[in-house]
């Protein structure tokens, strides 16, 4: 599958928010959010720190952008959330959110079991993930309520987990997901709403630049 390719921290600069997107690296003082909280470019130590007044088109770009690479899917699958979430009863924007939040490369990082989403991919394309006692290795895949989910690795892998358990601790834990750390296993409660996603997200400018 497609993935961007170029510096990830300078997606968080340009969104002016941490994503964790690099790991080990975003939960250590070298984090560039924390050293250079201002946008990326020529530009970006000027007065306004780079984060200009935007157009309205501007900020619904923005704002698609930010939930885009936050989730680490490209357009076409982003598109693709998007025409599911209009099609299913509800409001929109709220449903596109919980899509992207019931993945399970999303459901591992914000188990604590990865430090990014994605080394979450890439935990469960190493077939580690079993969802109901089935391994499942798409990290698209979408969680149901009542879901359980346990990894299943060799020392190393489980070693390296524990690493990732202890370093996530600075992380919420969300309220729709119980997690059981020291066996390896959590489970989803309920599915996610609009309040879990801690990160300041205004997906009505989404739905609004792909209804033009
Ligand atoms: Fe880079 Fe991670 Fe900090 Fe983002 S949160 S700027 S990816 S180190």
């Amino acid at each position: 599958m497609a993935r961007y390719a170029g510096a990830d921290c300078r997606l968080c600069r340009r969104e002016g928010l941490k994503l964790f997107l690099k790991g080990t690296r975003c939960y250590t003082e070298k984090c560039a959010i924390a050293r250079r909280a201002y946008a990326p470019g020529q530009h970006g130590a000027g007065g306004k720190k780079g984060y200009h007044k935007l157009s309205n088109y501007g900020g619904q770009l923005r704002e698609k952008q930010k939930v885009k690479r936050t989730y680490g899917v490209m357009e076409r699958q982003f598109r693709r959330y998007f025409q599911i979430a209009s099609k299913t009863k509800g409001v929109t924007g709220k449903i596109l959110l919980q899509l992207l939040e019931r993945r399970l490369d999303n459901v591992i990082f914000r188990l604590g079991f990865a430090l990014s989403r994605d080394a979450a991919r890439q935990i469960t394309n190493h077939g580690w993930v079993f969802v109901n006692q089935k391994r499942v290795n798409v990290p698209s895949y979408l969680v149901k309520s009542g879901d359980s989910i346990e990894l299943k690795a060799k020392p190393k892998g489980l070693e390296y987990i524990r690493q990732n358990i202890k370093l996530a601790l600075e992380r919420a834990k969300p309220p729709w997901l119980d997690v059981h750390s020291e066996k390896f296993a959590g489970k989803v409660l309920r599915l996610p709403e609009k309040d879990d996603i801690v990160m300041p997200i205004q997906e009505q400018l989404i739905v609004e630049l792909y209804s033009k």
